[in-house]
């Protein structure tokens, strides 16, 4: 069996007849009678299986009984036309090897429909789902269209801290990040933790968002984008809230609220587009199964312009449709941040397209946002998707040091840790926008999938980080 190299299902399928091979992979599903056994083998390498036909004359008993569901074999044989219908070609075994058994009755996945809460509990396990093989597929073909949209641009890959003294980002609750012995805190003469006998000399935390640094990048090398691993500790049981999730932060120094508008629109759909030319089979997997609106919806993005509409004009629609009868958990008026409901009201009734909401009261959003002539708004934006709510947040920045400097007083923000990004503003400052695309955010998207724990191969969120 050695002599021959292993050949990847995905390749094998579309190889022509007549040539002998060698695959491994897990098995799926075993049927047959006496004489022969059909097997069904997935590799990863792609949602379809390649069917082995064993005659049973040609191998032990013993060795059949070994060939259950999940375990892992070598299948040596010829590549033949098949008979069945479904597949072009199947493997007529001469020899099996089973490389791993799998124990029926212990193995997690042996239900025939196992459903995606269940699958959560066993999430170690849950990738050799087809689902979740679809899943990761799609995830690994986004990260890197992602790279390959910013590489033709020439934007710079960025790597920011995870590790953060900086609270004041005001993006999410955060996590500490401690080596002091839960145990015995040592304490200043206030009584209060004394941080300069932790690891790094301060408190530090884990970062919720590398935007302030990648602004550095950006006033540096011009454009960058910044793809990593975000965290918030916030206590939200959403199927759209993550504790550990990531994020791609392009800053792009000279750039406009309405550059930032065009740039967060072309990369969206350039991804869309990607998901669609490259991931078709397990798009149509996944529609089929999950969402059978998925592909039409991720075409219907495409073709049009994103609607335009300013918050205030947004709270107007809404007041008017709840003057019209529609009901909203949440109120809504000038003032308030919107909820997914209304986001989801905006996009799937109202236009029925995808909407990028700008100029936000400045109560709001974030320090750093480019303040408005009217003193009440700032100059944020929110990209907003069908079925998900928000799936970008950004915002063209403040670029005047005198009215950054007014914003952080006004909070009451400290200043101490802050300095380093003043300095962007002191030293050869410039118009300058950015945005943040939330990873599983778009992965709901272009998955069809309804909670966001499905989307991730390891999800963290309150109350569990197993596996
Ligand atoms: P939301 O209002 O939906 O909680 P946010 O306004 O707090 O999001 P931003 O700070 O604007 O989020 O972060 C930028 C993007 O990161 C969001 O548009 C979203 O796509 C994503 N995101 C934010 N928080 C989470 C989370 N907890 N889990 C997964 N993605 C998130
Ligand atoms: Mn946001």
């Amino acid at each position: 069996m050695e002599t021959l190299k292993r050949t990847k299902i995905k390749a094998l399928l579309s190889e022509k007849p007549g040539i002998e091979v060698l695959a491994k992979g897990w098995v799926r599903t075993k049927r047959g009678n006496k004489q022969v056994k059909f097997i069904a083998l997935n590799d990863g390498s792609t949602i379809a299986n390649i069917q082995i036909v064993a005659n049973a004359e040609l191998f032990d008993e013993e060795l059949f009984k070994k060939i259950t569901t999940g375990a892992s074999l070598a299948v040596r044989g010829k590549l033949v036309e098949s008979m069945g219908s479904g597949q072009a070609v199947e493997i007529q075994a001469t020899d099996i090897q089973v490389l791993g058994e799998c124990d029926p009755m212990r193995f997690p996945l042996q239900k025939k429909d196992t459903t995606l809460e269940y699958l959560r509990s066993v999430a170690h396990m849950r990738l050799r789902t087809n689902t979740f093989g679809a899943v990761l597929r799609i995830r690994n073909q986004m990260a890197f269209a992602i790279h390959s949209f910013f590489n033709q641009k020439g934007f710079v890959y960025l790597h920011t801290p995870l590790i953060t003294e900086s609270d004041a980002e005001g993006a999410g609750d955060m996590f500490q990040v401690t080596t002091l012995d839960l145990k015995n805190i040592p304490l200043d003469k206030k009584g209060n933790v004394d941080f300069s006998k932790d690891f790094f000399g301060k408190k530090t935390s884990l970062t919720v968002s590398g935007q302030l640094e990648g602004e550095l990048g950006a006033t540096a090398v011009g454009e960058i984008y910044t793809f990593g691993p975000t965290f918030r500790a916030e206590n939200s049981n959403t199927p759209r809230h993550l504790a550990e999730f990531w994020m791609i932060e392009p800053e792009m120094a000279f750039y406009d609220i309405n550059d930032n508008m065009e740039l967060a629109e072309e990369f969206v759909k350039f991804l869309v587009q990607w998901a669609l030319d490259h991931c078709m089979e397990d798009l149509q997997f996944l529609n089929d199964k999950y969402d059978n609106g998925l592909i039409e919806r991720m075409r219907s993005v495409l073709g049009i312009a994103f609607q335009r509409v300013t918050y205030t004009e947004a709270v107007e629609i809404l007041e008017k449709a709840v003057s019209d009868g529609v009901k909203f958990e949440y109120p809504v008026h000038w003032g308030t941040d919107f909820q997914s409901e209304h986001e989801r009201y905006l996009v799937e009734k109202h236009f029925c397209k995808p909407v990028i909401l700008i100029d936000f009261p400045k109560d709001i959003k974030a320090f750093y946002m480019k303040q408005n002539e009217d003193g009440r708004t700032v100059r944020g934006m929110d990209v907003l998707f069908p079925k998900i709510g928000e799936i970008i947040g950004g915002s063209e920045r403040e670029a005047s040091l005198e009215k950054l400097e007014a914003r952080i007083d006004e909070l009451g923000m400290s200043r101490k840790n802050l300095e380093w990004y003043i300095d962007t503003r002191r030293y050869g400052s410039v118009p300058h926008s950015g945005f943040g695309l939330g990873f599983e955010r778009l992965l709901l998207f272009v998955t069809g999938m309804a909670n966001i724990r499905d989307v991730i191969p390891f999800p963290r969120t309150p109350k569990n980080a197993e596996f």
